[in-house]
């Protein structure tokens, strides 16, 4: 996808022979026939009315990253959680039945646990990676399925392509979420998801300045995903579309890179004695390697990692790091740390993370596209403030 990233979705949207798309920073459209605003309001012609619905930026935001998933349609979105929320707002209905994984973001596992059963939808969430319980799941009925691979802090991996399986057989909708893979590394509706959601401000975006969330698939649901959100108003703002237009040129380059990071990153980790645990998809001995190596073509720029000494130890190490920011963000340039408590599920309670198998002392660890060898010394340096014979005894 790197020609792609670089070109896509581009060229219909630039004016005065710019060679960059413009940001229209305009809330509405001028119109001097009646007749044509007319036409153009009621969809029978093209244009752009309000910028609540549609935006020239927006638009070509959502263009570049439909064509990179392969979709037919995309829609965008003022945040990653919009882009999830406004899915399912969108197909649940009272009495409906969601099938989904312990191990989703936490705002999503939020949703699932505390929004929708208010509205008298039930939530399954099944042992991430146990296929077996989530067919037997499945095969009961349900409306949607949703799962986020790999899964964020831990890393999990679900076979797409045999889910989806299921899912068409049962008539259910099968959403993924694509953020930590990215269309560089996976396309889920390639492996028969019906729609692919991403939090744009992560990889897609790329330099941590902008948010936002981007849904593709097929027509007519966009279509359906659209009209909920153009009503209910999380739109993308058009200085967050252009960052991620200018972002997504180098997705390709970037997201290589940072792989090529993460892979020996976690592999030095991995024999490191103060590290007491890796969580890498490439890693052989990885609970779901293989699936992972069969529908990603590389293993991705996330990984995380706990140390003898729990959050002490944690404490003492990630302050020491010069190359990282400790913030509650990944997917950026600069490499990115900080525990899971604090942030990817900072929403959860102390048990609910125990039960999910996120420990206290959990770190999670976006690489970034700095050069290996200054990250692994960065580490090297950190991790020898622990006194690591008394760690281990
Ligand atoms: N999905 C995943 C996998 C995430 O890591 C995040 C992170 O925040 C989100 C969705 C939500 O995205 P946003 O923060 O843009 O709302």
């Amino acid at each position: 996808h790197a020609t792609e990233a670089v070109w896509a979705g581009e060229k219909a949207y630039r004016v005065h022979g710019a060679s960059q798309v413009p940001v229209v920073n305009s809330v509405a459209y001028n119109y001097d026939d009646l007749d044509h605003w007319y036409q153009v309001a009621i969809g029978e012609e093209d244009g752009h009315i309000y910028g609540r619905n549609t935006n020239p930026t927006v638009a070509s935001f959502e263009d570049k990253i439909k064509q990179m998933e392969g979709a037919e349609a995309a829609t965008s979105f003022s945040t990653g959680m919009a882009a999830i929320s406004n899915t399912l707002h969108t197909f649940l209905r009272p009495g409906d039945r969601v099938v989904s994984i312990k191990d989703t973001y936490g705002g999503t596992n939020k949703i699932f646990t505390e929004f929708l059963p208010k509205l008298d939808i039930e939530i399954e969430l099944c042992e991430t990676g146990n296929h077996a319980a989530m067919e037997n799941e499945i095969k009961k009925g349900c409306r949607l399925i949703h799962l986020e691979t790999p899964t964020n802090p831990t890393v999990k991996i679900t076979d797409i392509e045999r889910i989806a399986e299921l899912a068409r057989e049962q008539d259910a909708l099968l959403v993924v979420d694509n953020t930590f893979a990215t269309p560089i590394l996976q396309n889920p509706l390639s492996l028969g998801a019906d729609l692919v959601i991403h939090s744009a401000t992560k990889f897609l975006g790329g330099h941590a300045d902008a948010l936002g969330g981007v849904l593709c698939g097929r027509k007519d649901l966009v279509e359906q995903v659209f009209h909920y959100r153009e009503i209910n108003g999380a739109t993308m703002d058009p200085n967050a579309a252009y960052l991620m237009i200018r972002g997504m040129k180098t997705l390709d380059l970037r997201v290589w890179k940072q792989t090529e990071n993460a892979g020996r990153l976690a592999e030095y980790l991995s024999g490191h004695p103060a590290v007491a645990e890796v969580f890498y998809p490439g890693l052989e001995d990885h609970p779901n390697h293989e699936i992972a190596k069969k529908q990603m073509k590389g293993f991705g720029s996330m990984f995380s990692f706990s140390l003898h000494g729990g959050m002490d130890a944690v404490k003492e190490v990630l302050p020491r790091l010069e190359f990282a920011n400790r913030a509650a963000n990944l997917g950026a340039v600069e490499t990115t740390v900080g525990p899971a408590r604090t942030t990817s599920h900072v929403e959860s309670t102390p048990e609910e993370r125990a039960e999910l198998g996120i420990a206290e002392g959990l770190i999670r660890y976006s690489a970034g596209i700095e050069s290996f060898d200054d990250l692994k010394q960065d580490l090297e340096n950190a991790l020898q403030a622990l006194n690591v014979s008394n760690a281990q005894s």
